[in-house]
């Protein structure tokens, strides 16, 4: 009876933990880094006492910040002065300019390949936290689908409405899209600037049609971690929240619902490691968890 009782903690001990928001009580967190100062290349926030650290999940792989510094604060209003600057538009004519060499260019690429069969189509897509709106900007080129953005900085919403672009100027989580539902919700390096990813994807679960699908991006920690001085790495930037691998992606997206389909590791052509993945709401999936 002993042994099959510490067997059972054992094995609760070693279960994953992560999404769960237990990171005091999770002991399969371990230190990554522990940061003193901002990492050479990281954007100015003026954060007076800069202390923070990286905690990796010895199961997944899963890194999750652990600090007091309040991130959230960054993206209602200065997020886009501070890290795009005063100049938006240069920044976003210097991105098109690119063409097939920006990070954008080869997103709508496989995107598009992926809905090859969506393309002509009556489709409605959602971008959540639209930036620049380089995204939606190059897709609404490619298709003539109907296409709403959604973006809690004032400037990135005023920059959107100069491109004629239809950007909502709020959040996913207040009730200003309530009855509304999508085909295609794209999250383009978003969730790993929230506390709660799951949360976030559930959120996004419910604007979506039965058959709908999601599109995620996020930094992939495990192969940022293994380039040289790789802790330094945009990838573990003090926006990010979280930073992900391949295990932890798969989890967090299981875990909001969705049935996988595509998950893949790349390295863009800015240079940062990226973990993107294709998902669909499912009702198959639905009594899990
Ligand atoms: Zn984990």
């Amino acid at each position: 009876m002993e042994i099959k009782i510490s067997n059972y903690l054992i094995r609760e001990m070693k279960k994953c933990q992560c999404f769960q928001n237990k990171t005091k009580s999770d002991n399969n967190l371990k230190l990554y880094h522990h940061y003193k100062f901002p990492p050479p290349l990281e954007p100015d926030y003026k954060i007076k006492k800069y202390d923070r650290k990286i905690l990796k999940c010895s199961l997944c792989g899963h890194f999750t910040a652990h600090h007091k510094i309040k991130v959230n604060e960054f993206y209602k209003k200065n997020y886009s002065i501070i890290s795009h600057g005063k100049k938006m538009r240069i920044k976003f004519d210097k991105i098109i300019k690119l063409k097939s060499k920006s990070d954008n260019y080869q997103r709508i690429k496989r995107f598009l390949k992926f809905f090859d069969k969506l393309k002509k189509k009556n489709i409605s897509l959602l971008d959540v936290g639209s930036g620049l709106s380089v995204f939606i900007f190059g897709l609404r080129k490619k298709v003539r689908w109907k296409i709403i953005g959604i973006e809690p900085d004032i400037n990135f919403v005023k920059f959107a409405k100069t491109l004629g672009l239809n950007v909502i100027h709020s959040n996913l989580k207040s009730k200003i899209l309530t009855k509304q539902k999508f085909n295609i919700i794209s999250l383009n390096k978003i969730i790993e600037h929230v506390k709660d990813p799951v949360k976030l994807l559930k959120i996004s679960h419910k604007h979506l049609f039965r058959d709908g699908y999601i599109y995620v991006e996020v930094p992939d920690g495990k192969n940022a971690a293994r380039d040289f001085k790789g802790h330094l790495r945009e990838e573990f930037f003090i926006d990010h929240l979280h930073v992900f691998t391949k295990k932890s992606l798969k989890r967090c997206i299981e875990l909001s619902k969705f049935k996988l389909i595509k998950l893949k590791s790349i390295r863009e052509k800015s240079g940062k490691f990226t973990l993107l993945a294709f998902a669909q709401k499912s009702k198959i999936n639905e009594n899990k968890n």
